[in-house]
Order: structure tokens, then sequence, then C-alpha cells
């Protein structure tokens, strides 16, 4: 586990390391570049997940579970939000179903967190939920990444998950994604996209999910606008700034109260 800048999490917890690139919110995909860090770092884990290609680091598609790392939230006294694989998709196709229903138990057995899992494969995450794990908790988030329109066709696949909490995470926001459905849908997170080849976002393309989630009440958080910008590769986070419509948005789909 890390603590973490991420703004709508406490801690991420990584039982899995490892991932492909899949569609183009993929292209920077912060993860690559950290596991390349760790790797250097001479952490295990981490070894022989990315290699170079030109300039680049890319990911190699190996992709490693992490037994160890299951007993790390039992060890967590004070109630978080947990960020579940920051450093990989926990139903990447090469994740083993047994290994899901791991996680899982682990889940069930800390009630006192609330885990936030993010997937970009939200068809293989409903059948398996819905198929092998069959029971929703109540401390479990289940979301999806929404990039562009290209993809909104996963907002659907989400709403066939069986959960408590959906959510989406428009981030990093590289297009518009149009007039979508978000019946059912209790949260939804937008960013831009951050590193030294970040592609802007646009203001009309958050206001138009804004609005949407106006309609739809769903809860709004705007995480930043991202790096991009000039000089961008020194530029930071803060650079760019977190408010929208003159005010942050830190809107989240349970009362705060349930951290204390
Ligand atoms: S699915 Fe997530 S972890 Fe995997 S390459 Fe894409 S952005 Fe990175």
């Amino acid at each position: 586990m890390a603590e973490t800048q991420i703004e709508w999490t406490d801690a991420t917890w990584n039982p899995v390391a490892g991932c492909n690139i899949l569609t183009a919110g993929c292209s920077n995909c912060y993860a690559m570049d950290m596991a390349r860090r760790l790797e250097a770092m001479g952490v295990a884990k981490y070894a022989g997940l990315t290699r170079k290609s030109g300039n680049r680091t890319v990911w190699t598609g190996v992709v490693r579970e992490d037994p160890g790392a299951l007993a790390i939230p039992r060890r967590w006294r004070k109630p978080r939000k947990i960020f579940v694989n920051s450093m990989s998709d926990l139903f990447h196709e090469t994740v083993d179903d047994a290994f899901i229903e791991d996680v899982w138990h682990v889940m069930e057995e800390t009630p006192h967190h609330h885990y936030q899992i993010l997937t970009k494969r939200p068809d293989r995450m409903a059948t398996i939920v819905s198929q092998r794990i069959g029971k929703v908790l109540p401390n479990v988030w289940l979301g999806t990444s929404i990039e562009n329109e290209d993809v909104v066709e996963r907002i659907d696949e989400l709403r066939r998950v069986p959960a408590v909490i959906r959510f989406l995470s428009f981030e990093p926001l590289i297009g518009p994604v149009g007039q979508v459905d978000l019946t059912d849908i209790q949260w939804a997170i937008v960013g831009g996209e951050s590193g030294r080849s970040a592609r802007p976002i646009q203001e009309a393309w958050i206001d138009e999910i804004h609005d949407q989630c106006v309609a739809f009440e769903t809860a709004f958080f705007f995480k930043q606008w991202g790096t991009w910008g000039k000089d961008n590769k020194k530029r930071s986070k803060k650079a760019n700034g977190r408010e929208y419509r003159g005010k942050t948005w830190d809107e989240m789909p349970v009362s705060a109260a349930a951290y204390e």
C-alpha cells in the first residue's frame, strides 16, 4: 500500500501489477512509468513488467498477482477509501478468477474500509461479479474509465454489474463524451491528463458531463485540469489547478462522516 496524492482516495492497494494498453486513454498510462521506476529501485514485484520502446516505457504484457498483498488492508484499523490496483486492472484477462475472488474475500472481511475498483474491462467485471462472486458488498464501489465518446458503451456494461455504488472516471478526458445515460451511476470523476505528453482537456467537455450529472443527480468530483500547457515537463497539477466554474467540486457518493 501507499499513501497517495490521488484526490478522491486515501490509499492505494495493489494485489496485481502490470497491464497492457487497451484504448486511447491508456497511451500515457501513469502506472507504466511508475512500474519502470519501481523496478529500477529493485522492487521485485515490478520486474519485467515494462520495457523500453524508443524513448518510451511500455508494458510487456506480464501481469503479476501478489498474494502477499492480500493481508495489507486487514492491518489498517482506521477506515480508509482504498483505490484497488492503481498499478494494473483487476479485471485484466490474465488475472485468475480465483484470485479476484480472494480480493473480494479481503474486502468482505474488512467492512470498515471503502474500496474503489476502476476498470477499463467492465464486461469482465460484470461477468465475474454477477456469476462468480454472486453478492453485493456495500463497501465496494465499482467503476469504469471513459476517456472519450469511443468507449461510452462501458457505461452500459458497468450498469450490468451488481453494486451499491457505480462510478465513472472521465480521466484523462481527451475528447467529448456526448449525451450519456447516467441512470444508476452514483458518482463521476472528471480530470485532465498528466505527464510530459499530456493532451489538453476542454472546458466544454467538462460542462457536458457536469450538466448531465446535475440532471441525473450523480455526484460530481472535479479532480484537476492536468499538466498540459506551456512547458509541461515542469508543470505540476497545481499549476493548472482544481477549480472549475470558480470552485472545487469534491462531491462523493457517501457522506464524509463514513470515514471518521
Ligand atoms: S487499463 Fe489502466 S493500468 Fe492498464 S494500461 Fe490502461 S490506464 Fe494503464
